[in-house]
């Protein structure tokens, strides 16, 4: 279908380019036309096209056309455990709180978990997700009846899953469909042998992959890591070449010189997750040290009983805030650096750089959203106020792959997940109750 959006607002993410009025088009899952609708001439002859039958005409009113937002790392059905056990310390949390609870959950269950997370991406203006959780083949089958677009990465360690199984996974889960996919990934240091991480390493060989993981997350793990093998955890997976195909890092918060020279030279990225650190009290990471080392960064919002909020707004006034605390410098980390994080850094390091912007041949991913609410007036500058004043509920739609997934066109919210949400609600209230008796 073709559906053209008129009157708008656009801020393409691409390069340097300001935000303009023009109108965007697409055509089935990818984006034909960005611009001011002059020189339209120019543009049938080039590409050949003749007149275009819209299957929508949507007026935007003047609001603003942009990129999803790219929540790079998160284990979405951890809905199941949102506001259960708050307010304690990590290893706590994860031992007493987390693990005992995940422990009884089915493939089904994660589906049902799952596609909560998958309505509140949407309501947020989140075309895309890196997940890492227990059960990746429901959660792709989740991923692609709602239409969302998903990484899923490998979460192996000494308790659950296995290399054999990642393997099995590469293959299984990629190549089936264009919303999902499958890299080589594992939970943590501290969570697997050297042996594991071996295997997992050569995993990354075979695959020619980039290896995704939790890194140095808090002092302790890092602290832990030293005592074991005398070096950390980025050195460490260095020296068993972890990071030939590249990849990233979720957390990144103790990072020292020789770990951000190794992650320079081997384009390790960082996935910063400032909601999560700051509830768990693991730490600030160091994202001024990361932009001047030229280390490219993007953002997650880490897990929904983390943090406990899906919410990308949050989690990017949170990046320049904390930059500031920590530099003791309100000019570090610019709303524009930011915004740059939390869309096209997010596709690259997702692998999925046709969502990087809004670009001729860019996939479909896109938002719009309400410049027309209080929170958003008078506009001075439109990048920095979605970064400092901007919200969730100023997003009046969210398209993943040229489909409209969600909309609040007429003032109500409208999901096209092909399941109504009292249903998911009530489906996942019964699972819960099963869960925790
Ligand atoms: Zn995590």
């Amino acid at each position: 279908m073709n559906i053209r959006f008129y009157n708008a607002k656009i801020l393409t993410m691409n390069g340097d380019m300001p935000v303009f009025d023009g109108e965007l088009w697409t055509e089935d899952s990818r984006i034909i036309y960005v611009g001011d609708g002059s020189n339209l001439d120019e543009y049938y002859k080039r590409t050949g096209r003749s007149a275009i039958i819209w299957g929508r005409e949507i007026d935007c009113k003047g609001n603003l056309i942009m990129p999803g937002f790219k929540n790079c790392h998160t284990h979405s059905a951890m809905t199941f455990l949102r506001s259960h056990a708050d307010d304690l310390p990590l290893q706590d949390w994860l031992n007493n709180q987390v693990f005992p609870y995940e422990a009884k959950l089915s493939p089904q269950d994660i589906f049902e978990f799952t596609r909560i997370a998958i309505l509140e991406y949407l309501t947020g203006g989140i075309t895309e997700i890196m997940e890492m959780y227990l059960t990746p083949g429901s959660i792709a089958k989740c991923c692609q009846e709602m239409g969302m677009r998903v990484t899923q990465v490998g979460g192996v360690n000494n308790f659950s899953q296995s290399p054999e199984l990642i393997d099995k996974r590469m293959e299984e889960l990629n190549g089936k469909n264009d919303l999902t996919s499958f890299r080589v990934g594992f939970h943590a240091e501290y969570t697997c042998s050297l042996e594991l991480l071996k295997k997992i390493a050569d995993l990354s060989h075979k695959y020619k992959s980039p290896v995704f993981t939790h890194i140095q997350e808090t002092k302790s793990e890092t602290d832990g890591c030293i005592e074991r093998y005398g070096k950390t955890p980025v050195a460490l997976f260095n020296d068993l070449g972890m990071f030939d195909y590249g990849g990233a890092g979720y957390h990144l918060v103790w990072t020292n010189d020789e770990d951000r020279l190794i992650m320079k030279e081997k384009h390790v990225s960082v996935v910063t997750n400032p909601g999560s650190n700051s509830k768990l009290a693991s730490g600030i990471a160091p994202i001024s040290e990361y932009l001047n080392d030229g280390i490219p960064v993007a953002i997650g919002t880490d897990g929904p009983a983390s943090n406990n909020c899906l919410d990308m707004f949050r989690e990017m006034f949170l990046v320049t805030a904390l930059a500031k605390l920590k530099t003791n410098d309100a000019s570090a980390v610019p709303a524009t650096e930011v915004l740059k994080m939390a869309t096209y850094n997010g596709a690259h390091v997702m692998c999925t750089p046709d969502a990087d912007c809004l670009a001729e041949g860019k996939l479909a991913d896109i938002i719009m959203m309400d410049m027309n609410q209080p929170n958003m007036q008078p506009v001075w500058n439109i990048e920095n106020n979605i970064v400092y004043s901007g919200s969730k509920s100023d997003i009046m739609m969210t398209m993943i792959a040229g489909v409209i997934r969600y909309d609040t066109f007429d003032g109500f919210q409208r999901f096209n997940v092909g399941k109504e949400v009292p249903d998911i609600y009530r489906d996942c209230e019964v699972i819960k109750k099963r869960i925790f008796g």
